[in-house]
């Protein structure tokens, strides 16, 4: 099968355009581009225009998502997702999410005229990151039926909810049930970089998901007494702080005591908050993960037993509140097995992996096989302006997408599910 050549000059082009789509931002100087805000309407005008040229049909959905159908070989040809999310969170890079979207035209751009035994539909997702309404995935809950009455209410820092917001960009909320998956949908696929330093410490530069891990976030409170830092011997204290640091160590430690599990303490407030003050009150976050459900939530148990033990100890009162609980999400195997040949038969060594970060294939997979494709993260950088992507490992997504679409069109495990579509 001829892999196109000129995969080079499209990795470059590829990461060219990610620049190009990080100049439409809300913050001058930086790249800010939440959910439907004005710069979101230039990138889909760009991306739209890429599309067009393929002869790709392309709408926004209600759910202000960009869909671009480019049809199969015959008009009734069942559809494959590929695609990422188009929003970022504060001071981004020009990678995270866009990559997938700009890598899905890429591959489409480089199979010439040929068209496929199913129809491959580019996806770019309007809210993935949660900036602007505190909750992630809008875009995708949408496509499974989960963007509800209660999400559609929700309202950002200015009081503007998500349903006025759709308004306001010229959609009709009422249309949302329109913007579900197809049901002639055969599975998702998304390239996203690694967000993490695991490929880099390998020398390899892709990697397959094979599940993306579940969350707990909880919210903790020790409750002492506050007091003057001066006269208050140390044994007649009751700091909540000092309580604190130590059950964020016992994190640490049981953390590390279990494979692949992370857990994270990464927000403290003391109150009243000043030196000269024991501290009287101290908010702690929690946020653990892992690959299995079951251990996650044993280990979120565990550590809510060592706070209540370490505030009891020290005479202090806890409260606690599970603010998240994410299943872990499996991608779809046999898709995984393709991926993993797509890359081994690019001459790299592929490795499956867990991603640590969520992922709109995470609420996709509840409906539709998916599966994810890691880019290297030079020095595990994301969520920055330094994040970026190496342009070699560019043209191996790229010639890893192209031989994936050509292995799925002659694979009789997919022809059998293109009938059953
Ligand atoms: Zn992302």
């Amino acid at each position: 099968m001829p892999i196109a050549r000129n995969l080079k000059i499209r990795a470059d082009e590829v990461i060219a355009r990610c620049h190009r789509l990080a100049a439409f931002t809300e913050t001058p100087g930086g790249t800010l581009r939440t959910f439907l805000s004005p710069p979101m309407r230039d990138c889909h005008h760009e991306i739209t225009q890429w599309l067009n040229t393929l002869g790709a049909e392309v709408t926004i959905d209600a759910a202000g998502k960009l869909r671009g159908f480019y049809a199969g070989e015959r008009p009734a040809a069942p559809r494959l997702l590929v695609g990422s999310h188009l929003d970022t969170v504060p001071n981004a890079g020009a990678y995270d999410g866009i990559v997938g979207v700009v890598l899905a035209v890429a591959v489409l751009e480089a199979l010439g005229d040929r068209r496929l035994p199913f129809g491959i539909e580019v996806i770019g997702f309007s809210e993935e990151e949660g900036v602007r309404f505190g909750t992630p995935f809008l875009g995708s809950r949408a496509l499974v039926g989960r963007l509800d009455e209660e999400l559609l209410k929700r309202a950002d820092t200015n009081g503007i909810s998500v349903r006025a917001a759709i308004e306001d960009f010229g959609l009709d909320p009422r249309e949302i049930p329109l913007a579900r998956l197809q049901p002639d949908t055969l599975a998702y696929l998304e390239f996203h970089i690694e967000q993490g330093p695991v490929l880099e410490s390998l020398g390899q530069p892709l990697g397959v998901v094979e599940a993306i891990v579940g969350q707990t976030r909880m919210d903790l409170r020790f409750v002492g007494r506050a007091n003057h830092a001066g006269t208050t011997p140390m044994h007649l204290r009751r700091d909540a702080l000092a309580a604190a640091a130590e059950w964020t160590v016992a994190v640490e430690r049981t953390a590390q005591s279990e494979p692949n599990l992370v857990a994270t303490v990464g927000r403290v407030e003391a109150k009243p908050g000043a030196a000269n003050v024991i501290a009287g009150e101290a908010r702690v976050s929690l946020d653990v993960r892992h690959r299995s459900d079951d251990v996650r939530r044993r280990a979120a148990e565990a550590l809510g037993r060592q706070a209540e033990e370490i505030a009891k100890r020290r005479g202090l009162s806890l409260e606690g509140r599970i603010l998240l609980e994410q299943n872990a999400a499996a991608m779809e195997p046999f898709l995984v097995d393709q991926i993993e040949e797509a890359i081994r038969e690019t001459g790299c060594e592929p490795h499956r992996m867990v991603s640590g970060a969520g992922h709109d294939a995470m609420v996709l997979a509840e409906k539709v096989p998916s599966a994810m494709i890691f880019l290297r993260s030079p020095g595990g950088i994301s969520h920055e302006p330094a994040e970026s992507v190496l342009s070699a490992d560019v043209e191996k997504a790229l010639e890893c997408g192209l031989r994936l679409l050509d292995q799925l069109a002659g694979s009789p495990e997919f022809q059998k599910r293109m009938c059953r579509a």
